[in-house]
Order: structure tokens, then sequence, then C-alpha cells
């Protein structure tokens, strides 16, 4: 949807951050932009604003700065940038998350969520929301959407001539979309709005006491709370490249001993065969490949029950212990 607000045409480049969901980078991909990736800061482990800065051209068209994780980009620093690039949220994993009492999703020119059923709210599996920020842009969304449809409020002569609206969108003759979702999903998703806040709170806490165990001198989160709100979409480490044990070590022995799996994400984009034999493989972001290369994701919902997120963590301490020969190294270091 928003490739097609942007009017993006073959050459125009987007700076996307390599280490995110695929999703982050197809639809552009897919209209024809060139896609340029850009590196991760290693503290946060979202875009790096400096790199940004480095990969910047006449052709930039946008730059989609990822929210990942459920933590919140300073969107505004890379608003100075330069004025003329359209800034995209992409807030999949960030509903509700805050930056400076902004709401993730509203500072740049755009904001995309999902209410995919893996994500802090969901409508029945699949559905997700756009925030367009300038008012004639947004007013082609709904034809964009559904089949280049409008409604008979339309400011037309013959309200019926032709019906329901005239397909067109003036998008550069860009094909409409059919991306609505179902009433019951809609009434779904106005349910969990309310609960939106009390979700992520649960999320929050949890995030806190496991972060408050276990950080020190194995692992590290992406951290500075400061003025933000982290709705942890996903709990995270990155294992300390000091640390006397890898990412792989713990994961075999948290399924092998506990039955736990915990997953390693997200693979930078241009290690995927399909980015690569679409071309857009060409540059490597080592920031992204170094924390790729050693972290760890653990199993984390809101509706894991409080025992089976209590024995994560007894899990994991034990797993660390005999790692580390009995040694207790991850007390937090204050
Ligand atoms: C899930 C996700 C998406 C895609 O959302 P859909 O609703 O499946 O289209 C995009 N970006 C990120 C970072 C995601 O986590």
């Amino acid at each position: 949807m928003v490739a097609a607000l942007l009017k993006i045409r073959k050459g125009d480049e987007i700076i996307i951050p390599a280490h995110t969901y695929c999703a982050s980078a197809i639809p552009f991909a897919r209209n024809g932009a060139k896609i340029i990736w850009a590196d991760i800061n290693p503290k946060t482990r979202t875009i790096d604003l400096n790199d940004v800065k480095k990969k910047i051209s006449k052709k930039t068209k946008a730059i989609v700065i990822v929210h990942l994780y459920g933590y919140a980009v300073d969107v505004n620093q890379f608003k100075k940038i330069n004025r003329e690039i359209k800034i995209v949220e992409d807030c999949a994993q960030s509903f509700g998350a805050e930056i400076n009492n902004s709401k993730a999703g509203t500072i740049g020119d755009f904001g995309c969520f999902s209410f995919h059923a893996q994500k802090n709210i969901t409508t029945l599996g699949e559905g997700g929301a756009i925030f367009v920020k300038n008012d004639k842009l947004s007013k082609k969304v709904p034809g964009l959407r559904h089949n280049g449809h409008c409604n008979y409020g339309i400011n037309r002569k013959y309200y019926w001539k032709p019906a329901m609206g005239d397909l067109d969108m003036d998008l550069d003759n860009r094909w409409p979309y059919k991306f609505t979702l179902s009433e019951i999903q809609c009434a779904a998703g106005h349910l969990m709005l309310d609960k939106l806040d009390k979700l992520n709170d649960i999320r929050i806490k949890r995030a806190k006491k496991f972060i408050n165990k276990f950080e020190g001198e194995v692992f590290s989160f992406n951290g500075d709370f400061k003025k933000r709100r982290h709705v942890y979409h996903l709990l995270s480490a990155h294992v300390k490249p000091t640390a006397k044990i890898n990412n792989h070590k713990i994961i075999e022995l948290m399924y092998k001993k506990f039955g736990i799996k915990c997953a390693v994400q997200y693979y930078p984009l241009y290690r995927y065969p399909l980015f690569k034999k679409m071309g857009v493989s060409n540059q490597h972001c080592p920031n992204t490949d170094a924390f790729f290369d050693n972290m760890i994701s653990f199993p984390f919902h809101v509706w894991m029950s409080e025992k089976n997120f209590n024995y994560l963590i007894n899990s994991l301490d034990k797993v660390v212990r005999m790692l580390n020969d009995k040694e207790i190294i991850y007390i937090r270091k204050s």
C-alpha cells in the first residue's frame, strides 16, 4: 500500500534495515525499488542513523524505520536528515510503543501496523492498519485497498456514474488491491484495542523481570528506556562476545534438557536465497551480521502462563550454570 502511495518507480532507492522480518522489504522490492540495506546500531538493534546518512543518495525516496522487538526508534533524528525523503515506520512489532510521548507510527509520513496472530494484538489471525500523515494522500487509501471503489458520498454530477467510483486513484496507473478486513475481524480489533495497554503492561513487567535477572556478563539486552515505552514484542538477547559460551550451545541445551525452543532471528535479509536471486544482496552490514551470529530469542508471548514463564527463567538459569561450570556469572553489574 505504502509502495503504491509513494509511487515507487524502478530505480528509486529505499533504505531498509537488513535486520528485520522479510515483509519490511518485499513490498518495496516487488514494486521495483532498489533496496539499500542499512546496518543496525549494536546497542538498540534497530536502524543506525549514521549508517543511513552514509547511504542517502539523490535517488533515495524513503527510509523504512522498523521499530523492531517493540523498541521505538527515535524517528525525529531521521526526519532531520532530508525533509524530501519520506519516512515509513514499520510498527508491526510495536503497537503501543512510545518515544518521547509520541506513539510509534505517528511520527513519520506513514505507519504500518500488523494484526497477524503473533503480534501484540491480533484481528483473528490476519489484518493490519496504515497511518498516512498527508490528508490528500490518505483519501486514496479506501479505493486502493478495495478494487478502486469509493462510496456514493463522492462529489460527482451523477453520483451513480460510473458505479462505485471510476477506479482511478491517480497513482501512476497502478492497479488497486483488495486488502479489506472482514466485519468480525474489525469487531475483534475494536475489542483488542481496549486491551492493548494492559497486555503490553504484562509484557513489559515480565521482560523487566527477565532482564533484571540475566543482564550481565553473558547477555545484553537492548536498552535505553528513558523516554521510551518498549512493548517487548519479542524478548531477545545478544550473547556477549566476551562470554565463555555461545548462543547455539544455550539453544541446544534449552531444548535438550528442558524442551524449550529458542530461536535465532532475524536472518540478515541479504543472506536469503530469494534476495540473492533478485539481486538485492550485494551489501553487507557488519553490526547486523555480528548481532545475528550470536543472538538468542526466547519464547515470549502474553498468553504464556506465569508458570511457564517462570519455567523459562529457571531453565535458562540452570543452562547458564551448566555451561559455566556452575559459576553464576550473569549477575547484574550495578
Ligand atoms: C509481522 C511483520 C510484518 C508483516 O506483517 P503482516 O501483517 O504479516 O503483513 C512486517 N514487518 C515486521 C517487522 C513484522 O514483524
